[in-house]
């Protein structure tokens, strides 16, 4: 079976700055505050020891960068997956700094994870795994210093085994102090319900008010996704709910399509079925990869990894807009090309801000001991990614720029005001 090629390129960390610097220009951010933001405020390496099923050593390369925590303390996924590097988390970090700042949330911006291929482990070999990684981490995170969630490849049995790793190295009646280091967690074990689809839910919430401000019916328009993992699965079943329609959808094992439409649901059976993957789902055609970026639809949610729209592919989309639920989907080329052609993108510190916004409630429901109802949790999202979507267009149209440089300016203002109002220690 063919897998298509992670095009992981020297690249992201430079998009992330080249974005930076563009929107510091623009708004004419303090010299001082630039300084500071241009570089992250710690990043750890950790290398640890974990015993295989069959008695071997394995030694693991870990990661967390903190980039900055002047709104709050950090926040920000963990990736478990071979092109983990420092320099990719690094850039994913940064952009969780604007997120958070955007969506208007008590946090800064931190991110981590693992170099590894899952899908070569046993479960108990990667339940070791994160409980080491956990370890390793000590200190450098908790519920009030760096708060990790899910991301690729990790999920909320993964965030259950690192709140219990963590929680068991404190003492025993601190337990349910520490158990709000991690959200993401599963319902059972202090996780929200509703956080599951959080980021998912919000790309949609922010597709809405994409088609509200540009008069467009989402019901029957087409759509393709790329990554059918939690956040494409649950924004293709929220767009689903709309009567829009699927019609493509790649993952790492290939790409399916049928211009009749894919449900949903029936996908999402198959690959719980099939360790993860889409491939061999009886009802749509496997088409070439290359080819997906380039099928005629309305709207493209890509939701897997960063660098995926590039100048090889931009001049061919047809779609109107691009919903970006991945972190850093398009790069700086390609979205060069996107905006010359007219072609919308709603930025990822925008569109997939659901998933922090949802981990916000879960670390405050931990604190104060509460559990909120689904509805409360989806419309508090929604109220906050609309405020995000509206301070985004209205700053895009104030500097007359572009939805991305509009949502980086709106982030970086509110993080200037802290540290202008603050100083600076000493
Ligand atoms: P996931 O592990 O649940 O799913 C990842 C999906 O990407 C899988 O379907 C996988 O097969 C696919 N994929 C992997 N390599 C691919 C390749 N080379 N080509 C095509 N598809 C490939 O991960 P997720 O949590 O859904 O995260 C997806 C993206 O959304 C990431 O960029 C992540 O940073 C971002 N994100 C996630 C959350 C969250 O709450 N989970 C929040 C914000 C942003």
């Amino acid at each position: 079976m063919e897998k298509p090629k992670d095009k992981k390129k020297p690249g992201m960390y430079e998009n992330v700055l080249k974005q930076f610097n563009h929107a510091a220009d623009l708004m004419g951010l303090d010299d001082g505050v630039r300084k500071i933001l241009a570089s992250t405020n710690t990043e750890i390496s950790v290398h640890f020891p974990v015993k295989m099923d069959d008695g071997r050593i394995e030694v693991f390369n870990g990661y967390r960068v903190q980039h900055n925590n002047s709104l709050g303390p950090y926040k920000g996924g963990l990736r478990f997956h071979p092109t983990v590097d420092i320099t990719a988390t690094r850039a994913l970090a940064i952009w969780m700094t604007w997120k958070s700042a955007l969506a208007g949330l008590p946090y800064g911006g931190g991110k981590g994870g693992v170099t590894i291929d899952p899908s070569l482990y046993s479960k108990g070999e990667l339940e070791r795994v994160t409980r080491r990684f956990t370890y390793a981490l000590g200190e450098n995170i908790g519920p009030d210093v760096d708060i990790p969630a899910p991301d690729v490849n990790t999920n909320p049995q993964i965030m259950a085994w690192i709140a219990d790793t963590f929680a068991s190295t404190k003492s025993p009646s601190t337990r349910m102090l520490n158990l709000h280091v991690v959200t993401g967690k599963p319902v059972g074990s202090g996780g929200l319900k509703g956080r599951d689809r959080a980021t998912g839910y919000g790309v949609v919430a922010s597709i809405k008010s994409w088609a509200k401000l540009k008069g467009i019916e989402l019901a029957g328009k087409k759509f393709i996704v790329q990554g059918f993992g939690n956040v494409g699965f649950w924004a293709s079943h929220f767009m689903m709910e709309l009567d829009a329609k699927l019609v493509a959808v790649q993952d790492a094992s290939g790409t399916i399509f049928n211009p009749g439409g894919i449900d949903t649901e029936k996908l999402h059976n198959h690959v719980g079925n099939n360790q993860g993957v889409i491939n061999g789902y009886p009802d749509a055609e496997k088409i070439d990869n290359d080819k997906f970026f380039l099928l005629d639809c309305d709207i493209i949610i890509p939701a897997a990894l960063g660098n995926q729209i590039t100048e090889s592919n931009a001049h061919g989309i047809k779609a109107r807009l691009i919903a970006e639920g991945a972190n850093g989907p398009t790069d700086i080329d390609g979205e060069r090309i996107l905006l010359e052609r007219g072609i919308d993108i709603i930025p990822d510190i925008l569109c997939n801000a659901g998933g922090v916004t949802g981990s916000y409630y879960e670390w405050l429901q931990n604190k104060r001991s509460e559990n909120y109802h689904m509805h409360i949790v989806l419309k508090m999202i929604t109220e906050k990614l609309n405020e995000a979507f509206e301070r985004t267009v209205n700053t895009a149209k104030k500097y007359n720029t572009d939805w991305r440089t509009g949502a980086y300016i709106a982030a970086l203002e509110r993080i200037q005001q802290t540290y202008l109002e603050r100083g600076v220690f000493p």
